[in-house]
């Protein structure tokens, strides 16, 4: 089996967000499995800076190369590196300078032009170097017309006529919602804009356009694979999904058990594992000095994330009053809408020896909270899949969640009567039900009995890509199947 993977973002190359987690890791796994991967994504400029950082090599493969079928022509050129802890998984860089030499990953001229052309490149690129996939694996709205390309003016291809297409969904919020325009510079076919193709609402829809032609789909968990087709989640899709329903997987993201292991973490003040685990004591108190809290033993409730809707900020405006009369201490660390800053820095303000605001993105100081927090607090409208409450349950921080999406699959409310169980959680959106998760892990705390029972669990919860890259291989065998 021979994998074509394609995305925007691959750590460690050039990350914004979780998709170059997912990119940077699966090939690795799916090459333990025998799967033979390749990953395609831009020479975007940040890939530049980051290889002269980490000493990465990258090489030339081709130049000049056409995409004969956009409006107006453009050349490219393929370089190609390793993925780095990878054996043979390639990484095929489509260098542009016009489109690619933006700041930061999304900065380009146009998001929308730029995206067509990478969709239209990564085919030709294939081409030129004649290699014979099995699969195409796209990731997220700026891949998605990759799966019309290849069912239409790909379709006699003599190398990909026969190439099956999945696509996954990161978050079905970002779509690619652009001018019908585009669709000429594009080169697809003018037909394909009609409600049962690219046309959303007047606009074209990226996204849209993937989870049409593509031949398997699938999302980051399987609650999320399910909810989505509802219209409470759907964001305008749930009809489009649910038509496909019998193609819709839902695969949970694993994380990189080497990255984070509290064992071996460089950024954590004092390593430990579930035997030493008195330690974690030793980067709570550390974490309370550096922030200038009290250092008490109090449960101590940490936070990061973007500071978004999405993430449930006004589920928890509604109780921080309440939650302030708690002895608690908790930690914020994000970056975000406005609103939400100033409500958390208001709190700093008025409790400075309970709230510790820290509005800046500062990855070391990350895992000192994932290390260092008793508990980690993630009450999000929805969650596709989330990183947070994994990292968390690996460093034995128990997580408070809303019961969704990823969350949903990953923690299990903890019974006293089993002992079963890895964290607390709530359904529904009355923050009154948030407020009583907070209080019960509190309860629990002061329950040494149950709650290293508690902690032991979050530990030895299965995380792995190990898993989900088996699932992988089995969607990869139904796409197949389909174009057979
Ligand atoms: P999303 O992809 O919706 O932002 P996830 O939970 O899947 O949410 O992933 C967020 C990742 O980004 C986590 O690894 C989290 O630790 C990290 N992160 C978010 N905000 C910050 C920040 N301000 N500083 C450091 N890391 C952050």
């Amino acid at each position: 089996m021979r994998v074509a993977m394609v995305s925007y973002e691959v750590y460690p190359f050039a990350k914004v967000g979780g998709l170059a987690d997912v990119v940077g890791a699966l090939p690795k796994y799916l090459e333990r499995q025998g799967i033979s991967v390749d990953i395609f994504m831009p020479y975007h400029k940040k890939v530049d800076e980051n290889a002269k950082k980490f000493g990465y090599v990258i090489e030339k493969v081709s130049e000049s190369i056409p995409t004969p079928h956009l409006l107006t022509e453009e050349k490219f050129d393929i370089y190609r590196t390793t993925l780095p802890g990878s054996k043979n998984v390639n990484v095929f860089l489509i260098s542009n300078k016009y489109y690619f030499s933006a700041d930061e990953v999304y900065d380009g001229p146009d998001l929308a032009e730029q995206s067509i052309f990478f969709s239209n490149a990564v085919l030709e690129a294939i081409k030129k170097l004649s290699f014979k996939y099995d699969v195409i694996h796209v990731n997220d709205w700026q891949t998605g017309l990759i799966p019309p390309y290849l069912k239409t003016l790909y379709k006699d291809d003599e190398l990909l006529s026969r190439v099956a297409s999945v696509i996954t969904i990161h978050n079905l919020a970002y779509q690619g919602l652009y001018e019908p325009s585009y669709m000429r510079f594009s080169g697809l076919p003018d037909h394909l804009f009609n409600i049962d193709g690219l046309e959303f609402y007047g606009k074209m829809n990226f996204l849209k356009a993937g989870l049409i032609f593509a031949d398997v789909i699938n999302t980051v968990s399987p609650t999320y694979a399910r909810e989505i087709q509802t219209k409470e989640y759907g964001e305008k899709l749930d009809g489009v999904l649910r038509v496909r329903s019998s193609d819709l997987y839902g695969i949970l993201n694993g994380i990189d058990y080497e990255e984070y292991n509290p064992e071996t973490d460089k950024r954590i003040y004092v390593n430990y594992n579930l035997e030493t685990i008195e330690k974690k004591k030793e980067n709570k108190k550390m974490l309370q000095k550096e922030l200038g809290l009290p250092e008490r033993d109090v449960p101590v409730i940490g936070m990061i994330n973007r500071l978004v809707v999405q993430k449930g900020l006004d589920i928890m405006a509604e109780i921080m009053d309440y939650v302030s009369l708690l002895d608690i201490q908790f930690v914020l660390l994000g970056t975000g809408d406005k609103e939400y800053e100033d409500m958390f820095r208001k709190l700093g303000e008025k409790y400075p020896e309970k709230y510790s605001i820290n509005l800046k993105f500062d990855v070391v100081l990350a895992q000192k909270i994932y290390a260092g927090c008793d508990m980690f607090l993630m009450p999000s409208r929805y969650e596709p899949c989330g990183l947070g409450q994994m990292y968390s349950l690996r460093y034995g921080t128990i997580p408070i969640v809303r019961y969704t999406g990823g969350l949903a699959d990953t923690v299990k409310e903890y019974n006293p009567e089993t002992l079963e169980g890895n964290g607390f959680g709530f359904e529904g959106v009355d923050s009154a039900h948030l407020l009583k998760a907070i209080a019960k892990a509190v309860y629990y705390y002061h329950n040494k009995e149950h709650w290293n029972k508690i902690v032991k669990n979050a530990m030895t919860t299965e995380l792995s890509w190990d898993n989900s890259a088996k699932e992988y291989v089995k969607l990869y065998q139904r796409a197949k199947a389909k174009v057979q």
